[in-house]
């Protein structure tokens, strides 16, 4: 399947030239969502009796990676939509399929809440059973990404009855939905990541994505295979981006002194050295998680773990070592590298967060240990 060549112009036409407008001014990347979905990108996990393209997690890789290298937020706009269709996929109505298999409808996740905060397994948000048919849901989530522009929120809620979590789709334009404040964030600043609060939603079983209670079981299923990898992918490719900018600029830039050029000094070379090599560790653990899932892995869930740490963290450091060896021009708009750099800081405190992941996999080195 040769996503690439559908995607590249769209990324080379509309993503990239307007990834500066859409970061200084906050704006949603709708023109882009609605190109990639007449191309059938955001139907791509989609199955094909539905009118989706059928694919799957390395297909929805490559799409996030060439789209992060230019515009992280836009990546990272779509890497929560295919995470929504991953749960929405095996549980939701067929209309609802259907209008996302055909570019009509962008879903995002809403798990984290001002409660729960980054422990996302453990909401504090409700759904009361009302009548036999349907419950209220009630939350004040954190930061949401496609807040008030999602056509449906994958929500996740404290089961209606008994313990655990329970997963439902809502649709956005439901009343008792609110969104208190617009995102004005320091990176991925088109990403419309703002609070939602839910005042008495009503929200019909039917709209209930697997059983009540199960919400951590089914995440672990549909959701874990896409989240930690979709969101290491946008770091992959943000440091790609990164480190294409900072090459051109340290190859094209000379002092009059003596004609030499930033490339010529030893110790850029080494840091630039450095970073490709932590971009290329991140990417190939990033690859080597996929290959885990295809092939049913048992080592799978702990290097999808390690795989979103490996790629936040590096992209900390790959988008730190470019506005280094750019020295004061990487300041300035016009090279796109302070713009990477800010936005590289998101990936590292979206859960699971760095911290939280290596909290789970050092806990689980030790047990073995003991
Ligand atoms: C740009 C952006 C977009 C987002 N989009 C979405 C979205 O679409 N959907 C969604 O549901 N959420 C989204 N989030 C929220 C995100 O997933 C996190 O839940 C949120 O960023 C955590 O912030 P907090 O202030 O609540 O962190 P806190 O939980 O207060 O954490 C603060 C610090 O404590 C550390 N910490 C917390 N718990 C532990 C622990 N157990 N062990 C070790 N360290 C710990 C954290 O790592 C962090 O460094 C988004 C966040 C950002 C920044």
């Amino acid at each position: 399947m040769d996503i690439l060549s559908s995607l590249e112009p769209i990324v080379r036409e509309l993503i990239a030239p307007a990834a500066a407008h859409t970061d200084s001014q906050a704006v949603y990347p709708r023109q882009a969502l609605q190109a990639l979905g007449s191309q059938g990108l955001l139907g791509l996990i989609s199955a094909a009796d539905v009118g989706g393209m059928g694919a799957g997690l390395p297909e929805a890789v490559q799409v996030v990676e060439r789209i992060a290298q230019d515009c992280p937020c836009t990546a990272m706009v779509l890497t929560m939509h295919y995470c929504g269709v991953a749960l929405i996929e095996p549980f939701a109505a067929e209309d609802t399929r259907r209008a996302i298999a055909q570019g009509r409808h962008i879903t995002t996740l809403a798990v984290s809440e001002t409660g729960s905060r980054s422990h996302i397994w453990a909401p504090t948000g409700t759904a009361a059973a009302q009548g036999p048919s349907a419950v209220l849901l009630n939350a004040h989530k954190s930061m949401i990404t496609s807040a008030g522009e999602a056509d449906s929120y994958v929500w996740i809620s404290r089961a209606s009855t008994g313990e655990g979590n329970t997963l439902w789709l809502v649709d956005s334009r439901l009343p008792g939905l609110q969104i208190p404040a617009r995102f004005d964030g320091m990176g991925l600043r088109g990403n419309a990541s703002s609070p939602i609060i839910a005042q008495d939603v009503a929200v019909p079983l039917s709209c209930r994505l697997g059983e009540d209670g199960r919400g951590e079981d089914v995440k672990a299923r549909y959701l874990m295979p896409y989240f930690p990898t979709l969101i290491a992918t946008t770091s992959v490719g943000l440091m790609q981006g990164v480190l294409r900018r900072a090459l051109q600029h340290v190859a094209h830039t000379r002092f009059a002194e003596n004609g030499s050029g930033l490339a010529d000094l030893p110790t850029i070379r080494a840091y630039l050295a450095k970073a490709q090599l932590k971009a290329d560790q991140a990417r190939l653990l990033r690859d080597d998680a996929v290959q885990a899932v295809l092939a049913g892995r048992p080592d799978a869930k702990t290097r999808l773990l390690q795989c979103k740490a490996a790629a936040a963290e590096a992209a900390l450091e790959v988008s730190d070592t470019a506005m280094r060896v750019c020295g004061g021009a990487a300041f300035r708009k016009d090279l796109g590298i302070e713009r990477l750099f800010r936005d590289a800081r998101a990936a590292s405190v979206m859960a699971p967060t760095t911290d939280v992941i290596y909290d789970l996999l050092g806990k689980a080195l030790c047990e073995a240990a003991a």
